[in-house]
């Protein structure tokens, strides 16, 4: 007697096939890719979410990797439409953490077993190259078995440079759309696709462990642009790659728009995890917060990393990115007690370790 899932398995759907050539080739023509994006069922997605967490086990087992993020400062001189904290949003009140905060947010991190800070600010220039470098240089002086991490936007060459001397490891810029078209659509004129593939092309060639990466369902989103960014990330072979669904927050020109889905979102964690099989792949907070359960089915559907708040708790809700966004409430400790349930309650384990790219 064959179970509902054999019988589906023993006929063999198009969509199927596809799954197994992107499995064992990591890449698809553009139409069967297309295809495969756009007429996914129920069952179908079950077997592309099963290929994507037998890979990402075939290199990184069972571990998930925490990363403590720090939310230093929600000034920004920019303006990306789609942001909360966007310069020309007058609600957002406006934060810097001090250096004894951000050491001390570290310190407890590392009590907590965190091995990895994530710096992530608004485009602050307050915060000089002098102050950043000061500031990776302490962090790696008081814990040197620990990974930096910086997500602050675009800086010139030697700025990046200079971050990486003081010690950095790592760098997180997401590109959101690789289409220029795209691109202009959600940011305004002074930003450009070039100048942000410049800097990850520059990130990479200095050392640092690059990710990128996009919103699901973003405004003006379109299956072609979704494409243009896997093959832009397949070719550009990041060391990590964040992607969430688009979540709109009520202060900015997108405050009417819908949010990426859930599915939408798990169906491209899967198959940019057959496309790179060693990249690291977080669960995001946004995937957390368009489902209760969100992380967990990430973490199935592919992805081996979350990345618990260590902010003060006073600060938590003032770095709203999209609104709804969830754990402001939670000290660092509960963040991350509350993770580590949640990943053993699906059968993976929360690892205190850096969880450097394989890449
Ligand atoms: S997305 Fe980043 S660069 Fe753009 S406005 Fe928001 S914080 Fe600033």
């Amino acid at each position: 007697m064959h179970t509902v899932s054999e019988r589906f398995m023993e006929k063999r759907t198009d969509n199927i096939s596809r799954i197994d050539r992107l499995r064992a080739d990591r890449t698809l023509p553009r139409e069967q890719l297309r295809l495969l994006l756009t007429t996914l069922s129920e069952e179908e997605a079950a077997y592309l979410y099963k290929n994507a967490d037998e890979v990402r086990k075939e290199h990184y087992g069972e571990d998930v990797f925490l990363r403590g993020l720090i939310e230093f400062t929600n000034y920004c001189r920019n303006d990306c439409l789609y942001c909360g904290i966007r310069r020309s949003n007058k609600n957002a009140d406006r934060y810097r953490l001090t250096t004894e905060e951000i050491l001390d947010c570290c310190d407890k991190g590392y009590v907590l077993g965190f091995r990895t800070f994530v710096l992530q600010g608004g485009e602050d220039l307050f915060f000089t190259d002098e102050k950043i470098c000061g500031l990776v240089s302490e962090i790696k002086k008081r814990h040197p078995d620990c990974a930096v991490t910086l997500s602050i936007g675009e800086r010139p060459r030697e700025s990046y440079e200079a971050f990486f001397n003081a010690g950095a490891d790592r760098y997180l810029l997401r590109h959101e759309t690789i289409n220029p078209v795209h691109y202009r659509q959600l940011h305004p004129e002074e930003l450009t696709i070039e100048n942000r593939v410049r800097c990850l092309r520059d990130l990479r060639e200095i050392g640092f462990q690059v990710g990128c990466g996009m919103m699901v369902g973003s405004p003006f989103q379109t299956v072609d642009y979704l494409m243009d960014d896997l093959y832009f990330m397949a070719e550009f072979r990041p060391h990590m790659i964040g992607i969430g669904p688009f979540i709109p927050h009520g202060d900015t020109p997108f405050h009417d728009r819908e949010s990426g889905t859930l599915q939408d979102t798990l169906h491209l964690l899967s198959v940019i995890r057959l496309m790179n099989p060693r990249v690291l792949l977080p669960a995001t907070t946004a995937l957390g917060t368009i489902h209760p359960l969100g992380r967990e089915m990430g973490i199935q559907a592919g992805a081996n990393v979350v990345m618990p708040n260590l902010s003060p708790t006073g600060v938590r809700d003032k770095y709203m990115l999209y609104d709804g966004k969830i754990c402001t409430g939670d000290e660092a400790a509960e963040c991350r007690r509350c993770m580590e349930l949640r990943m053993e309650k699906i059968g993976y384990h929360v690892v205190a370790a850096r969880g450097d790219s394989k890449v």
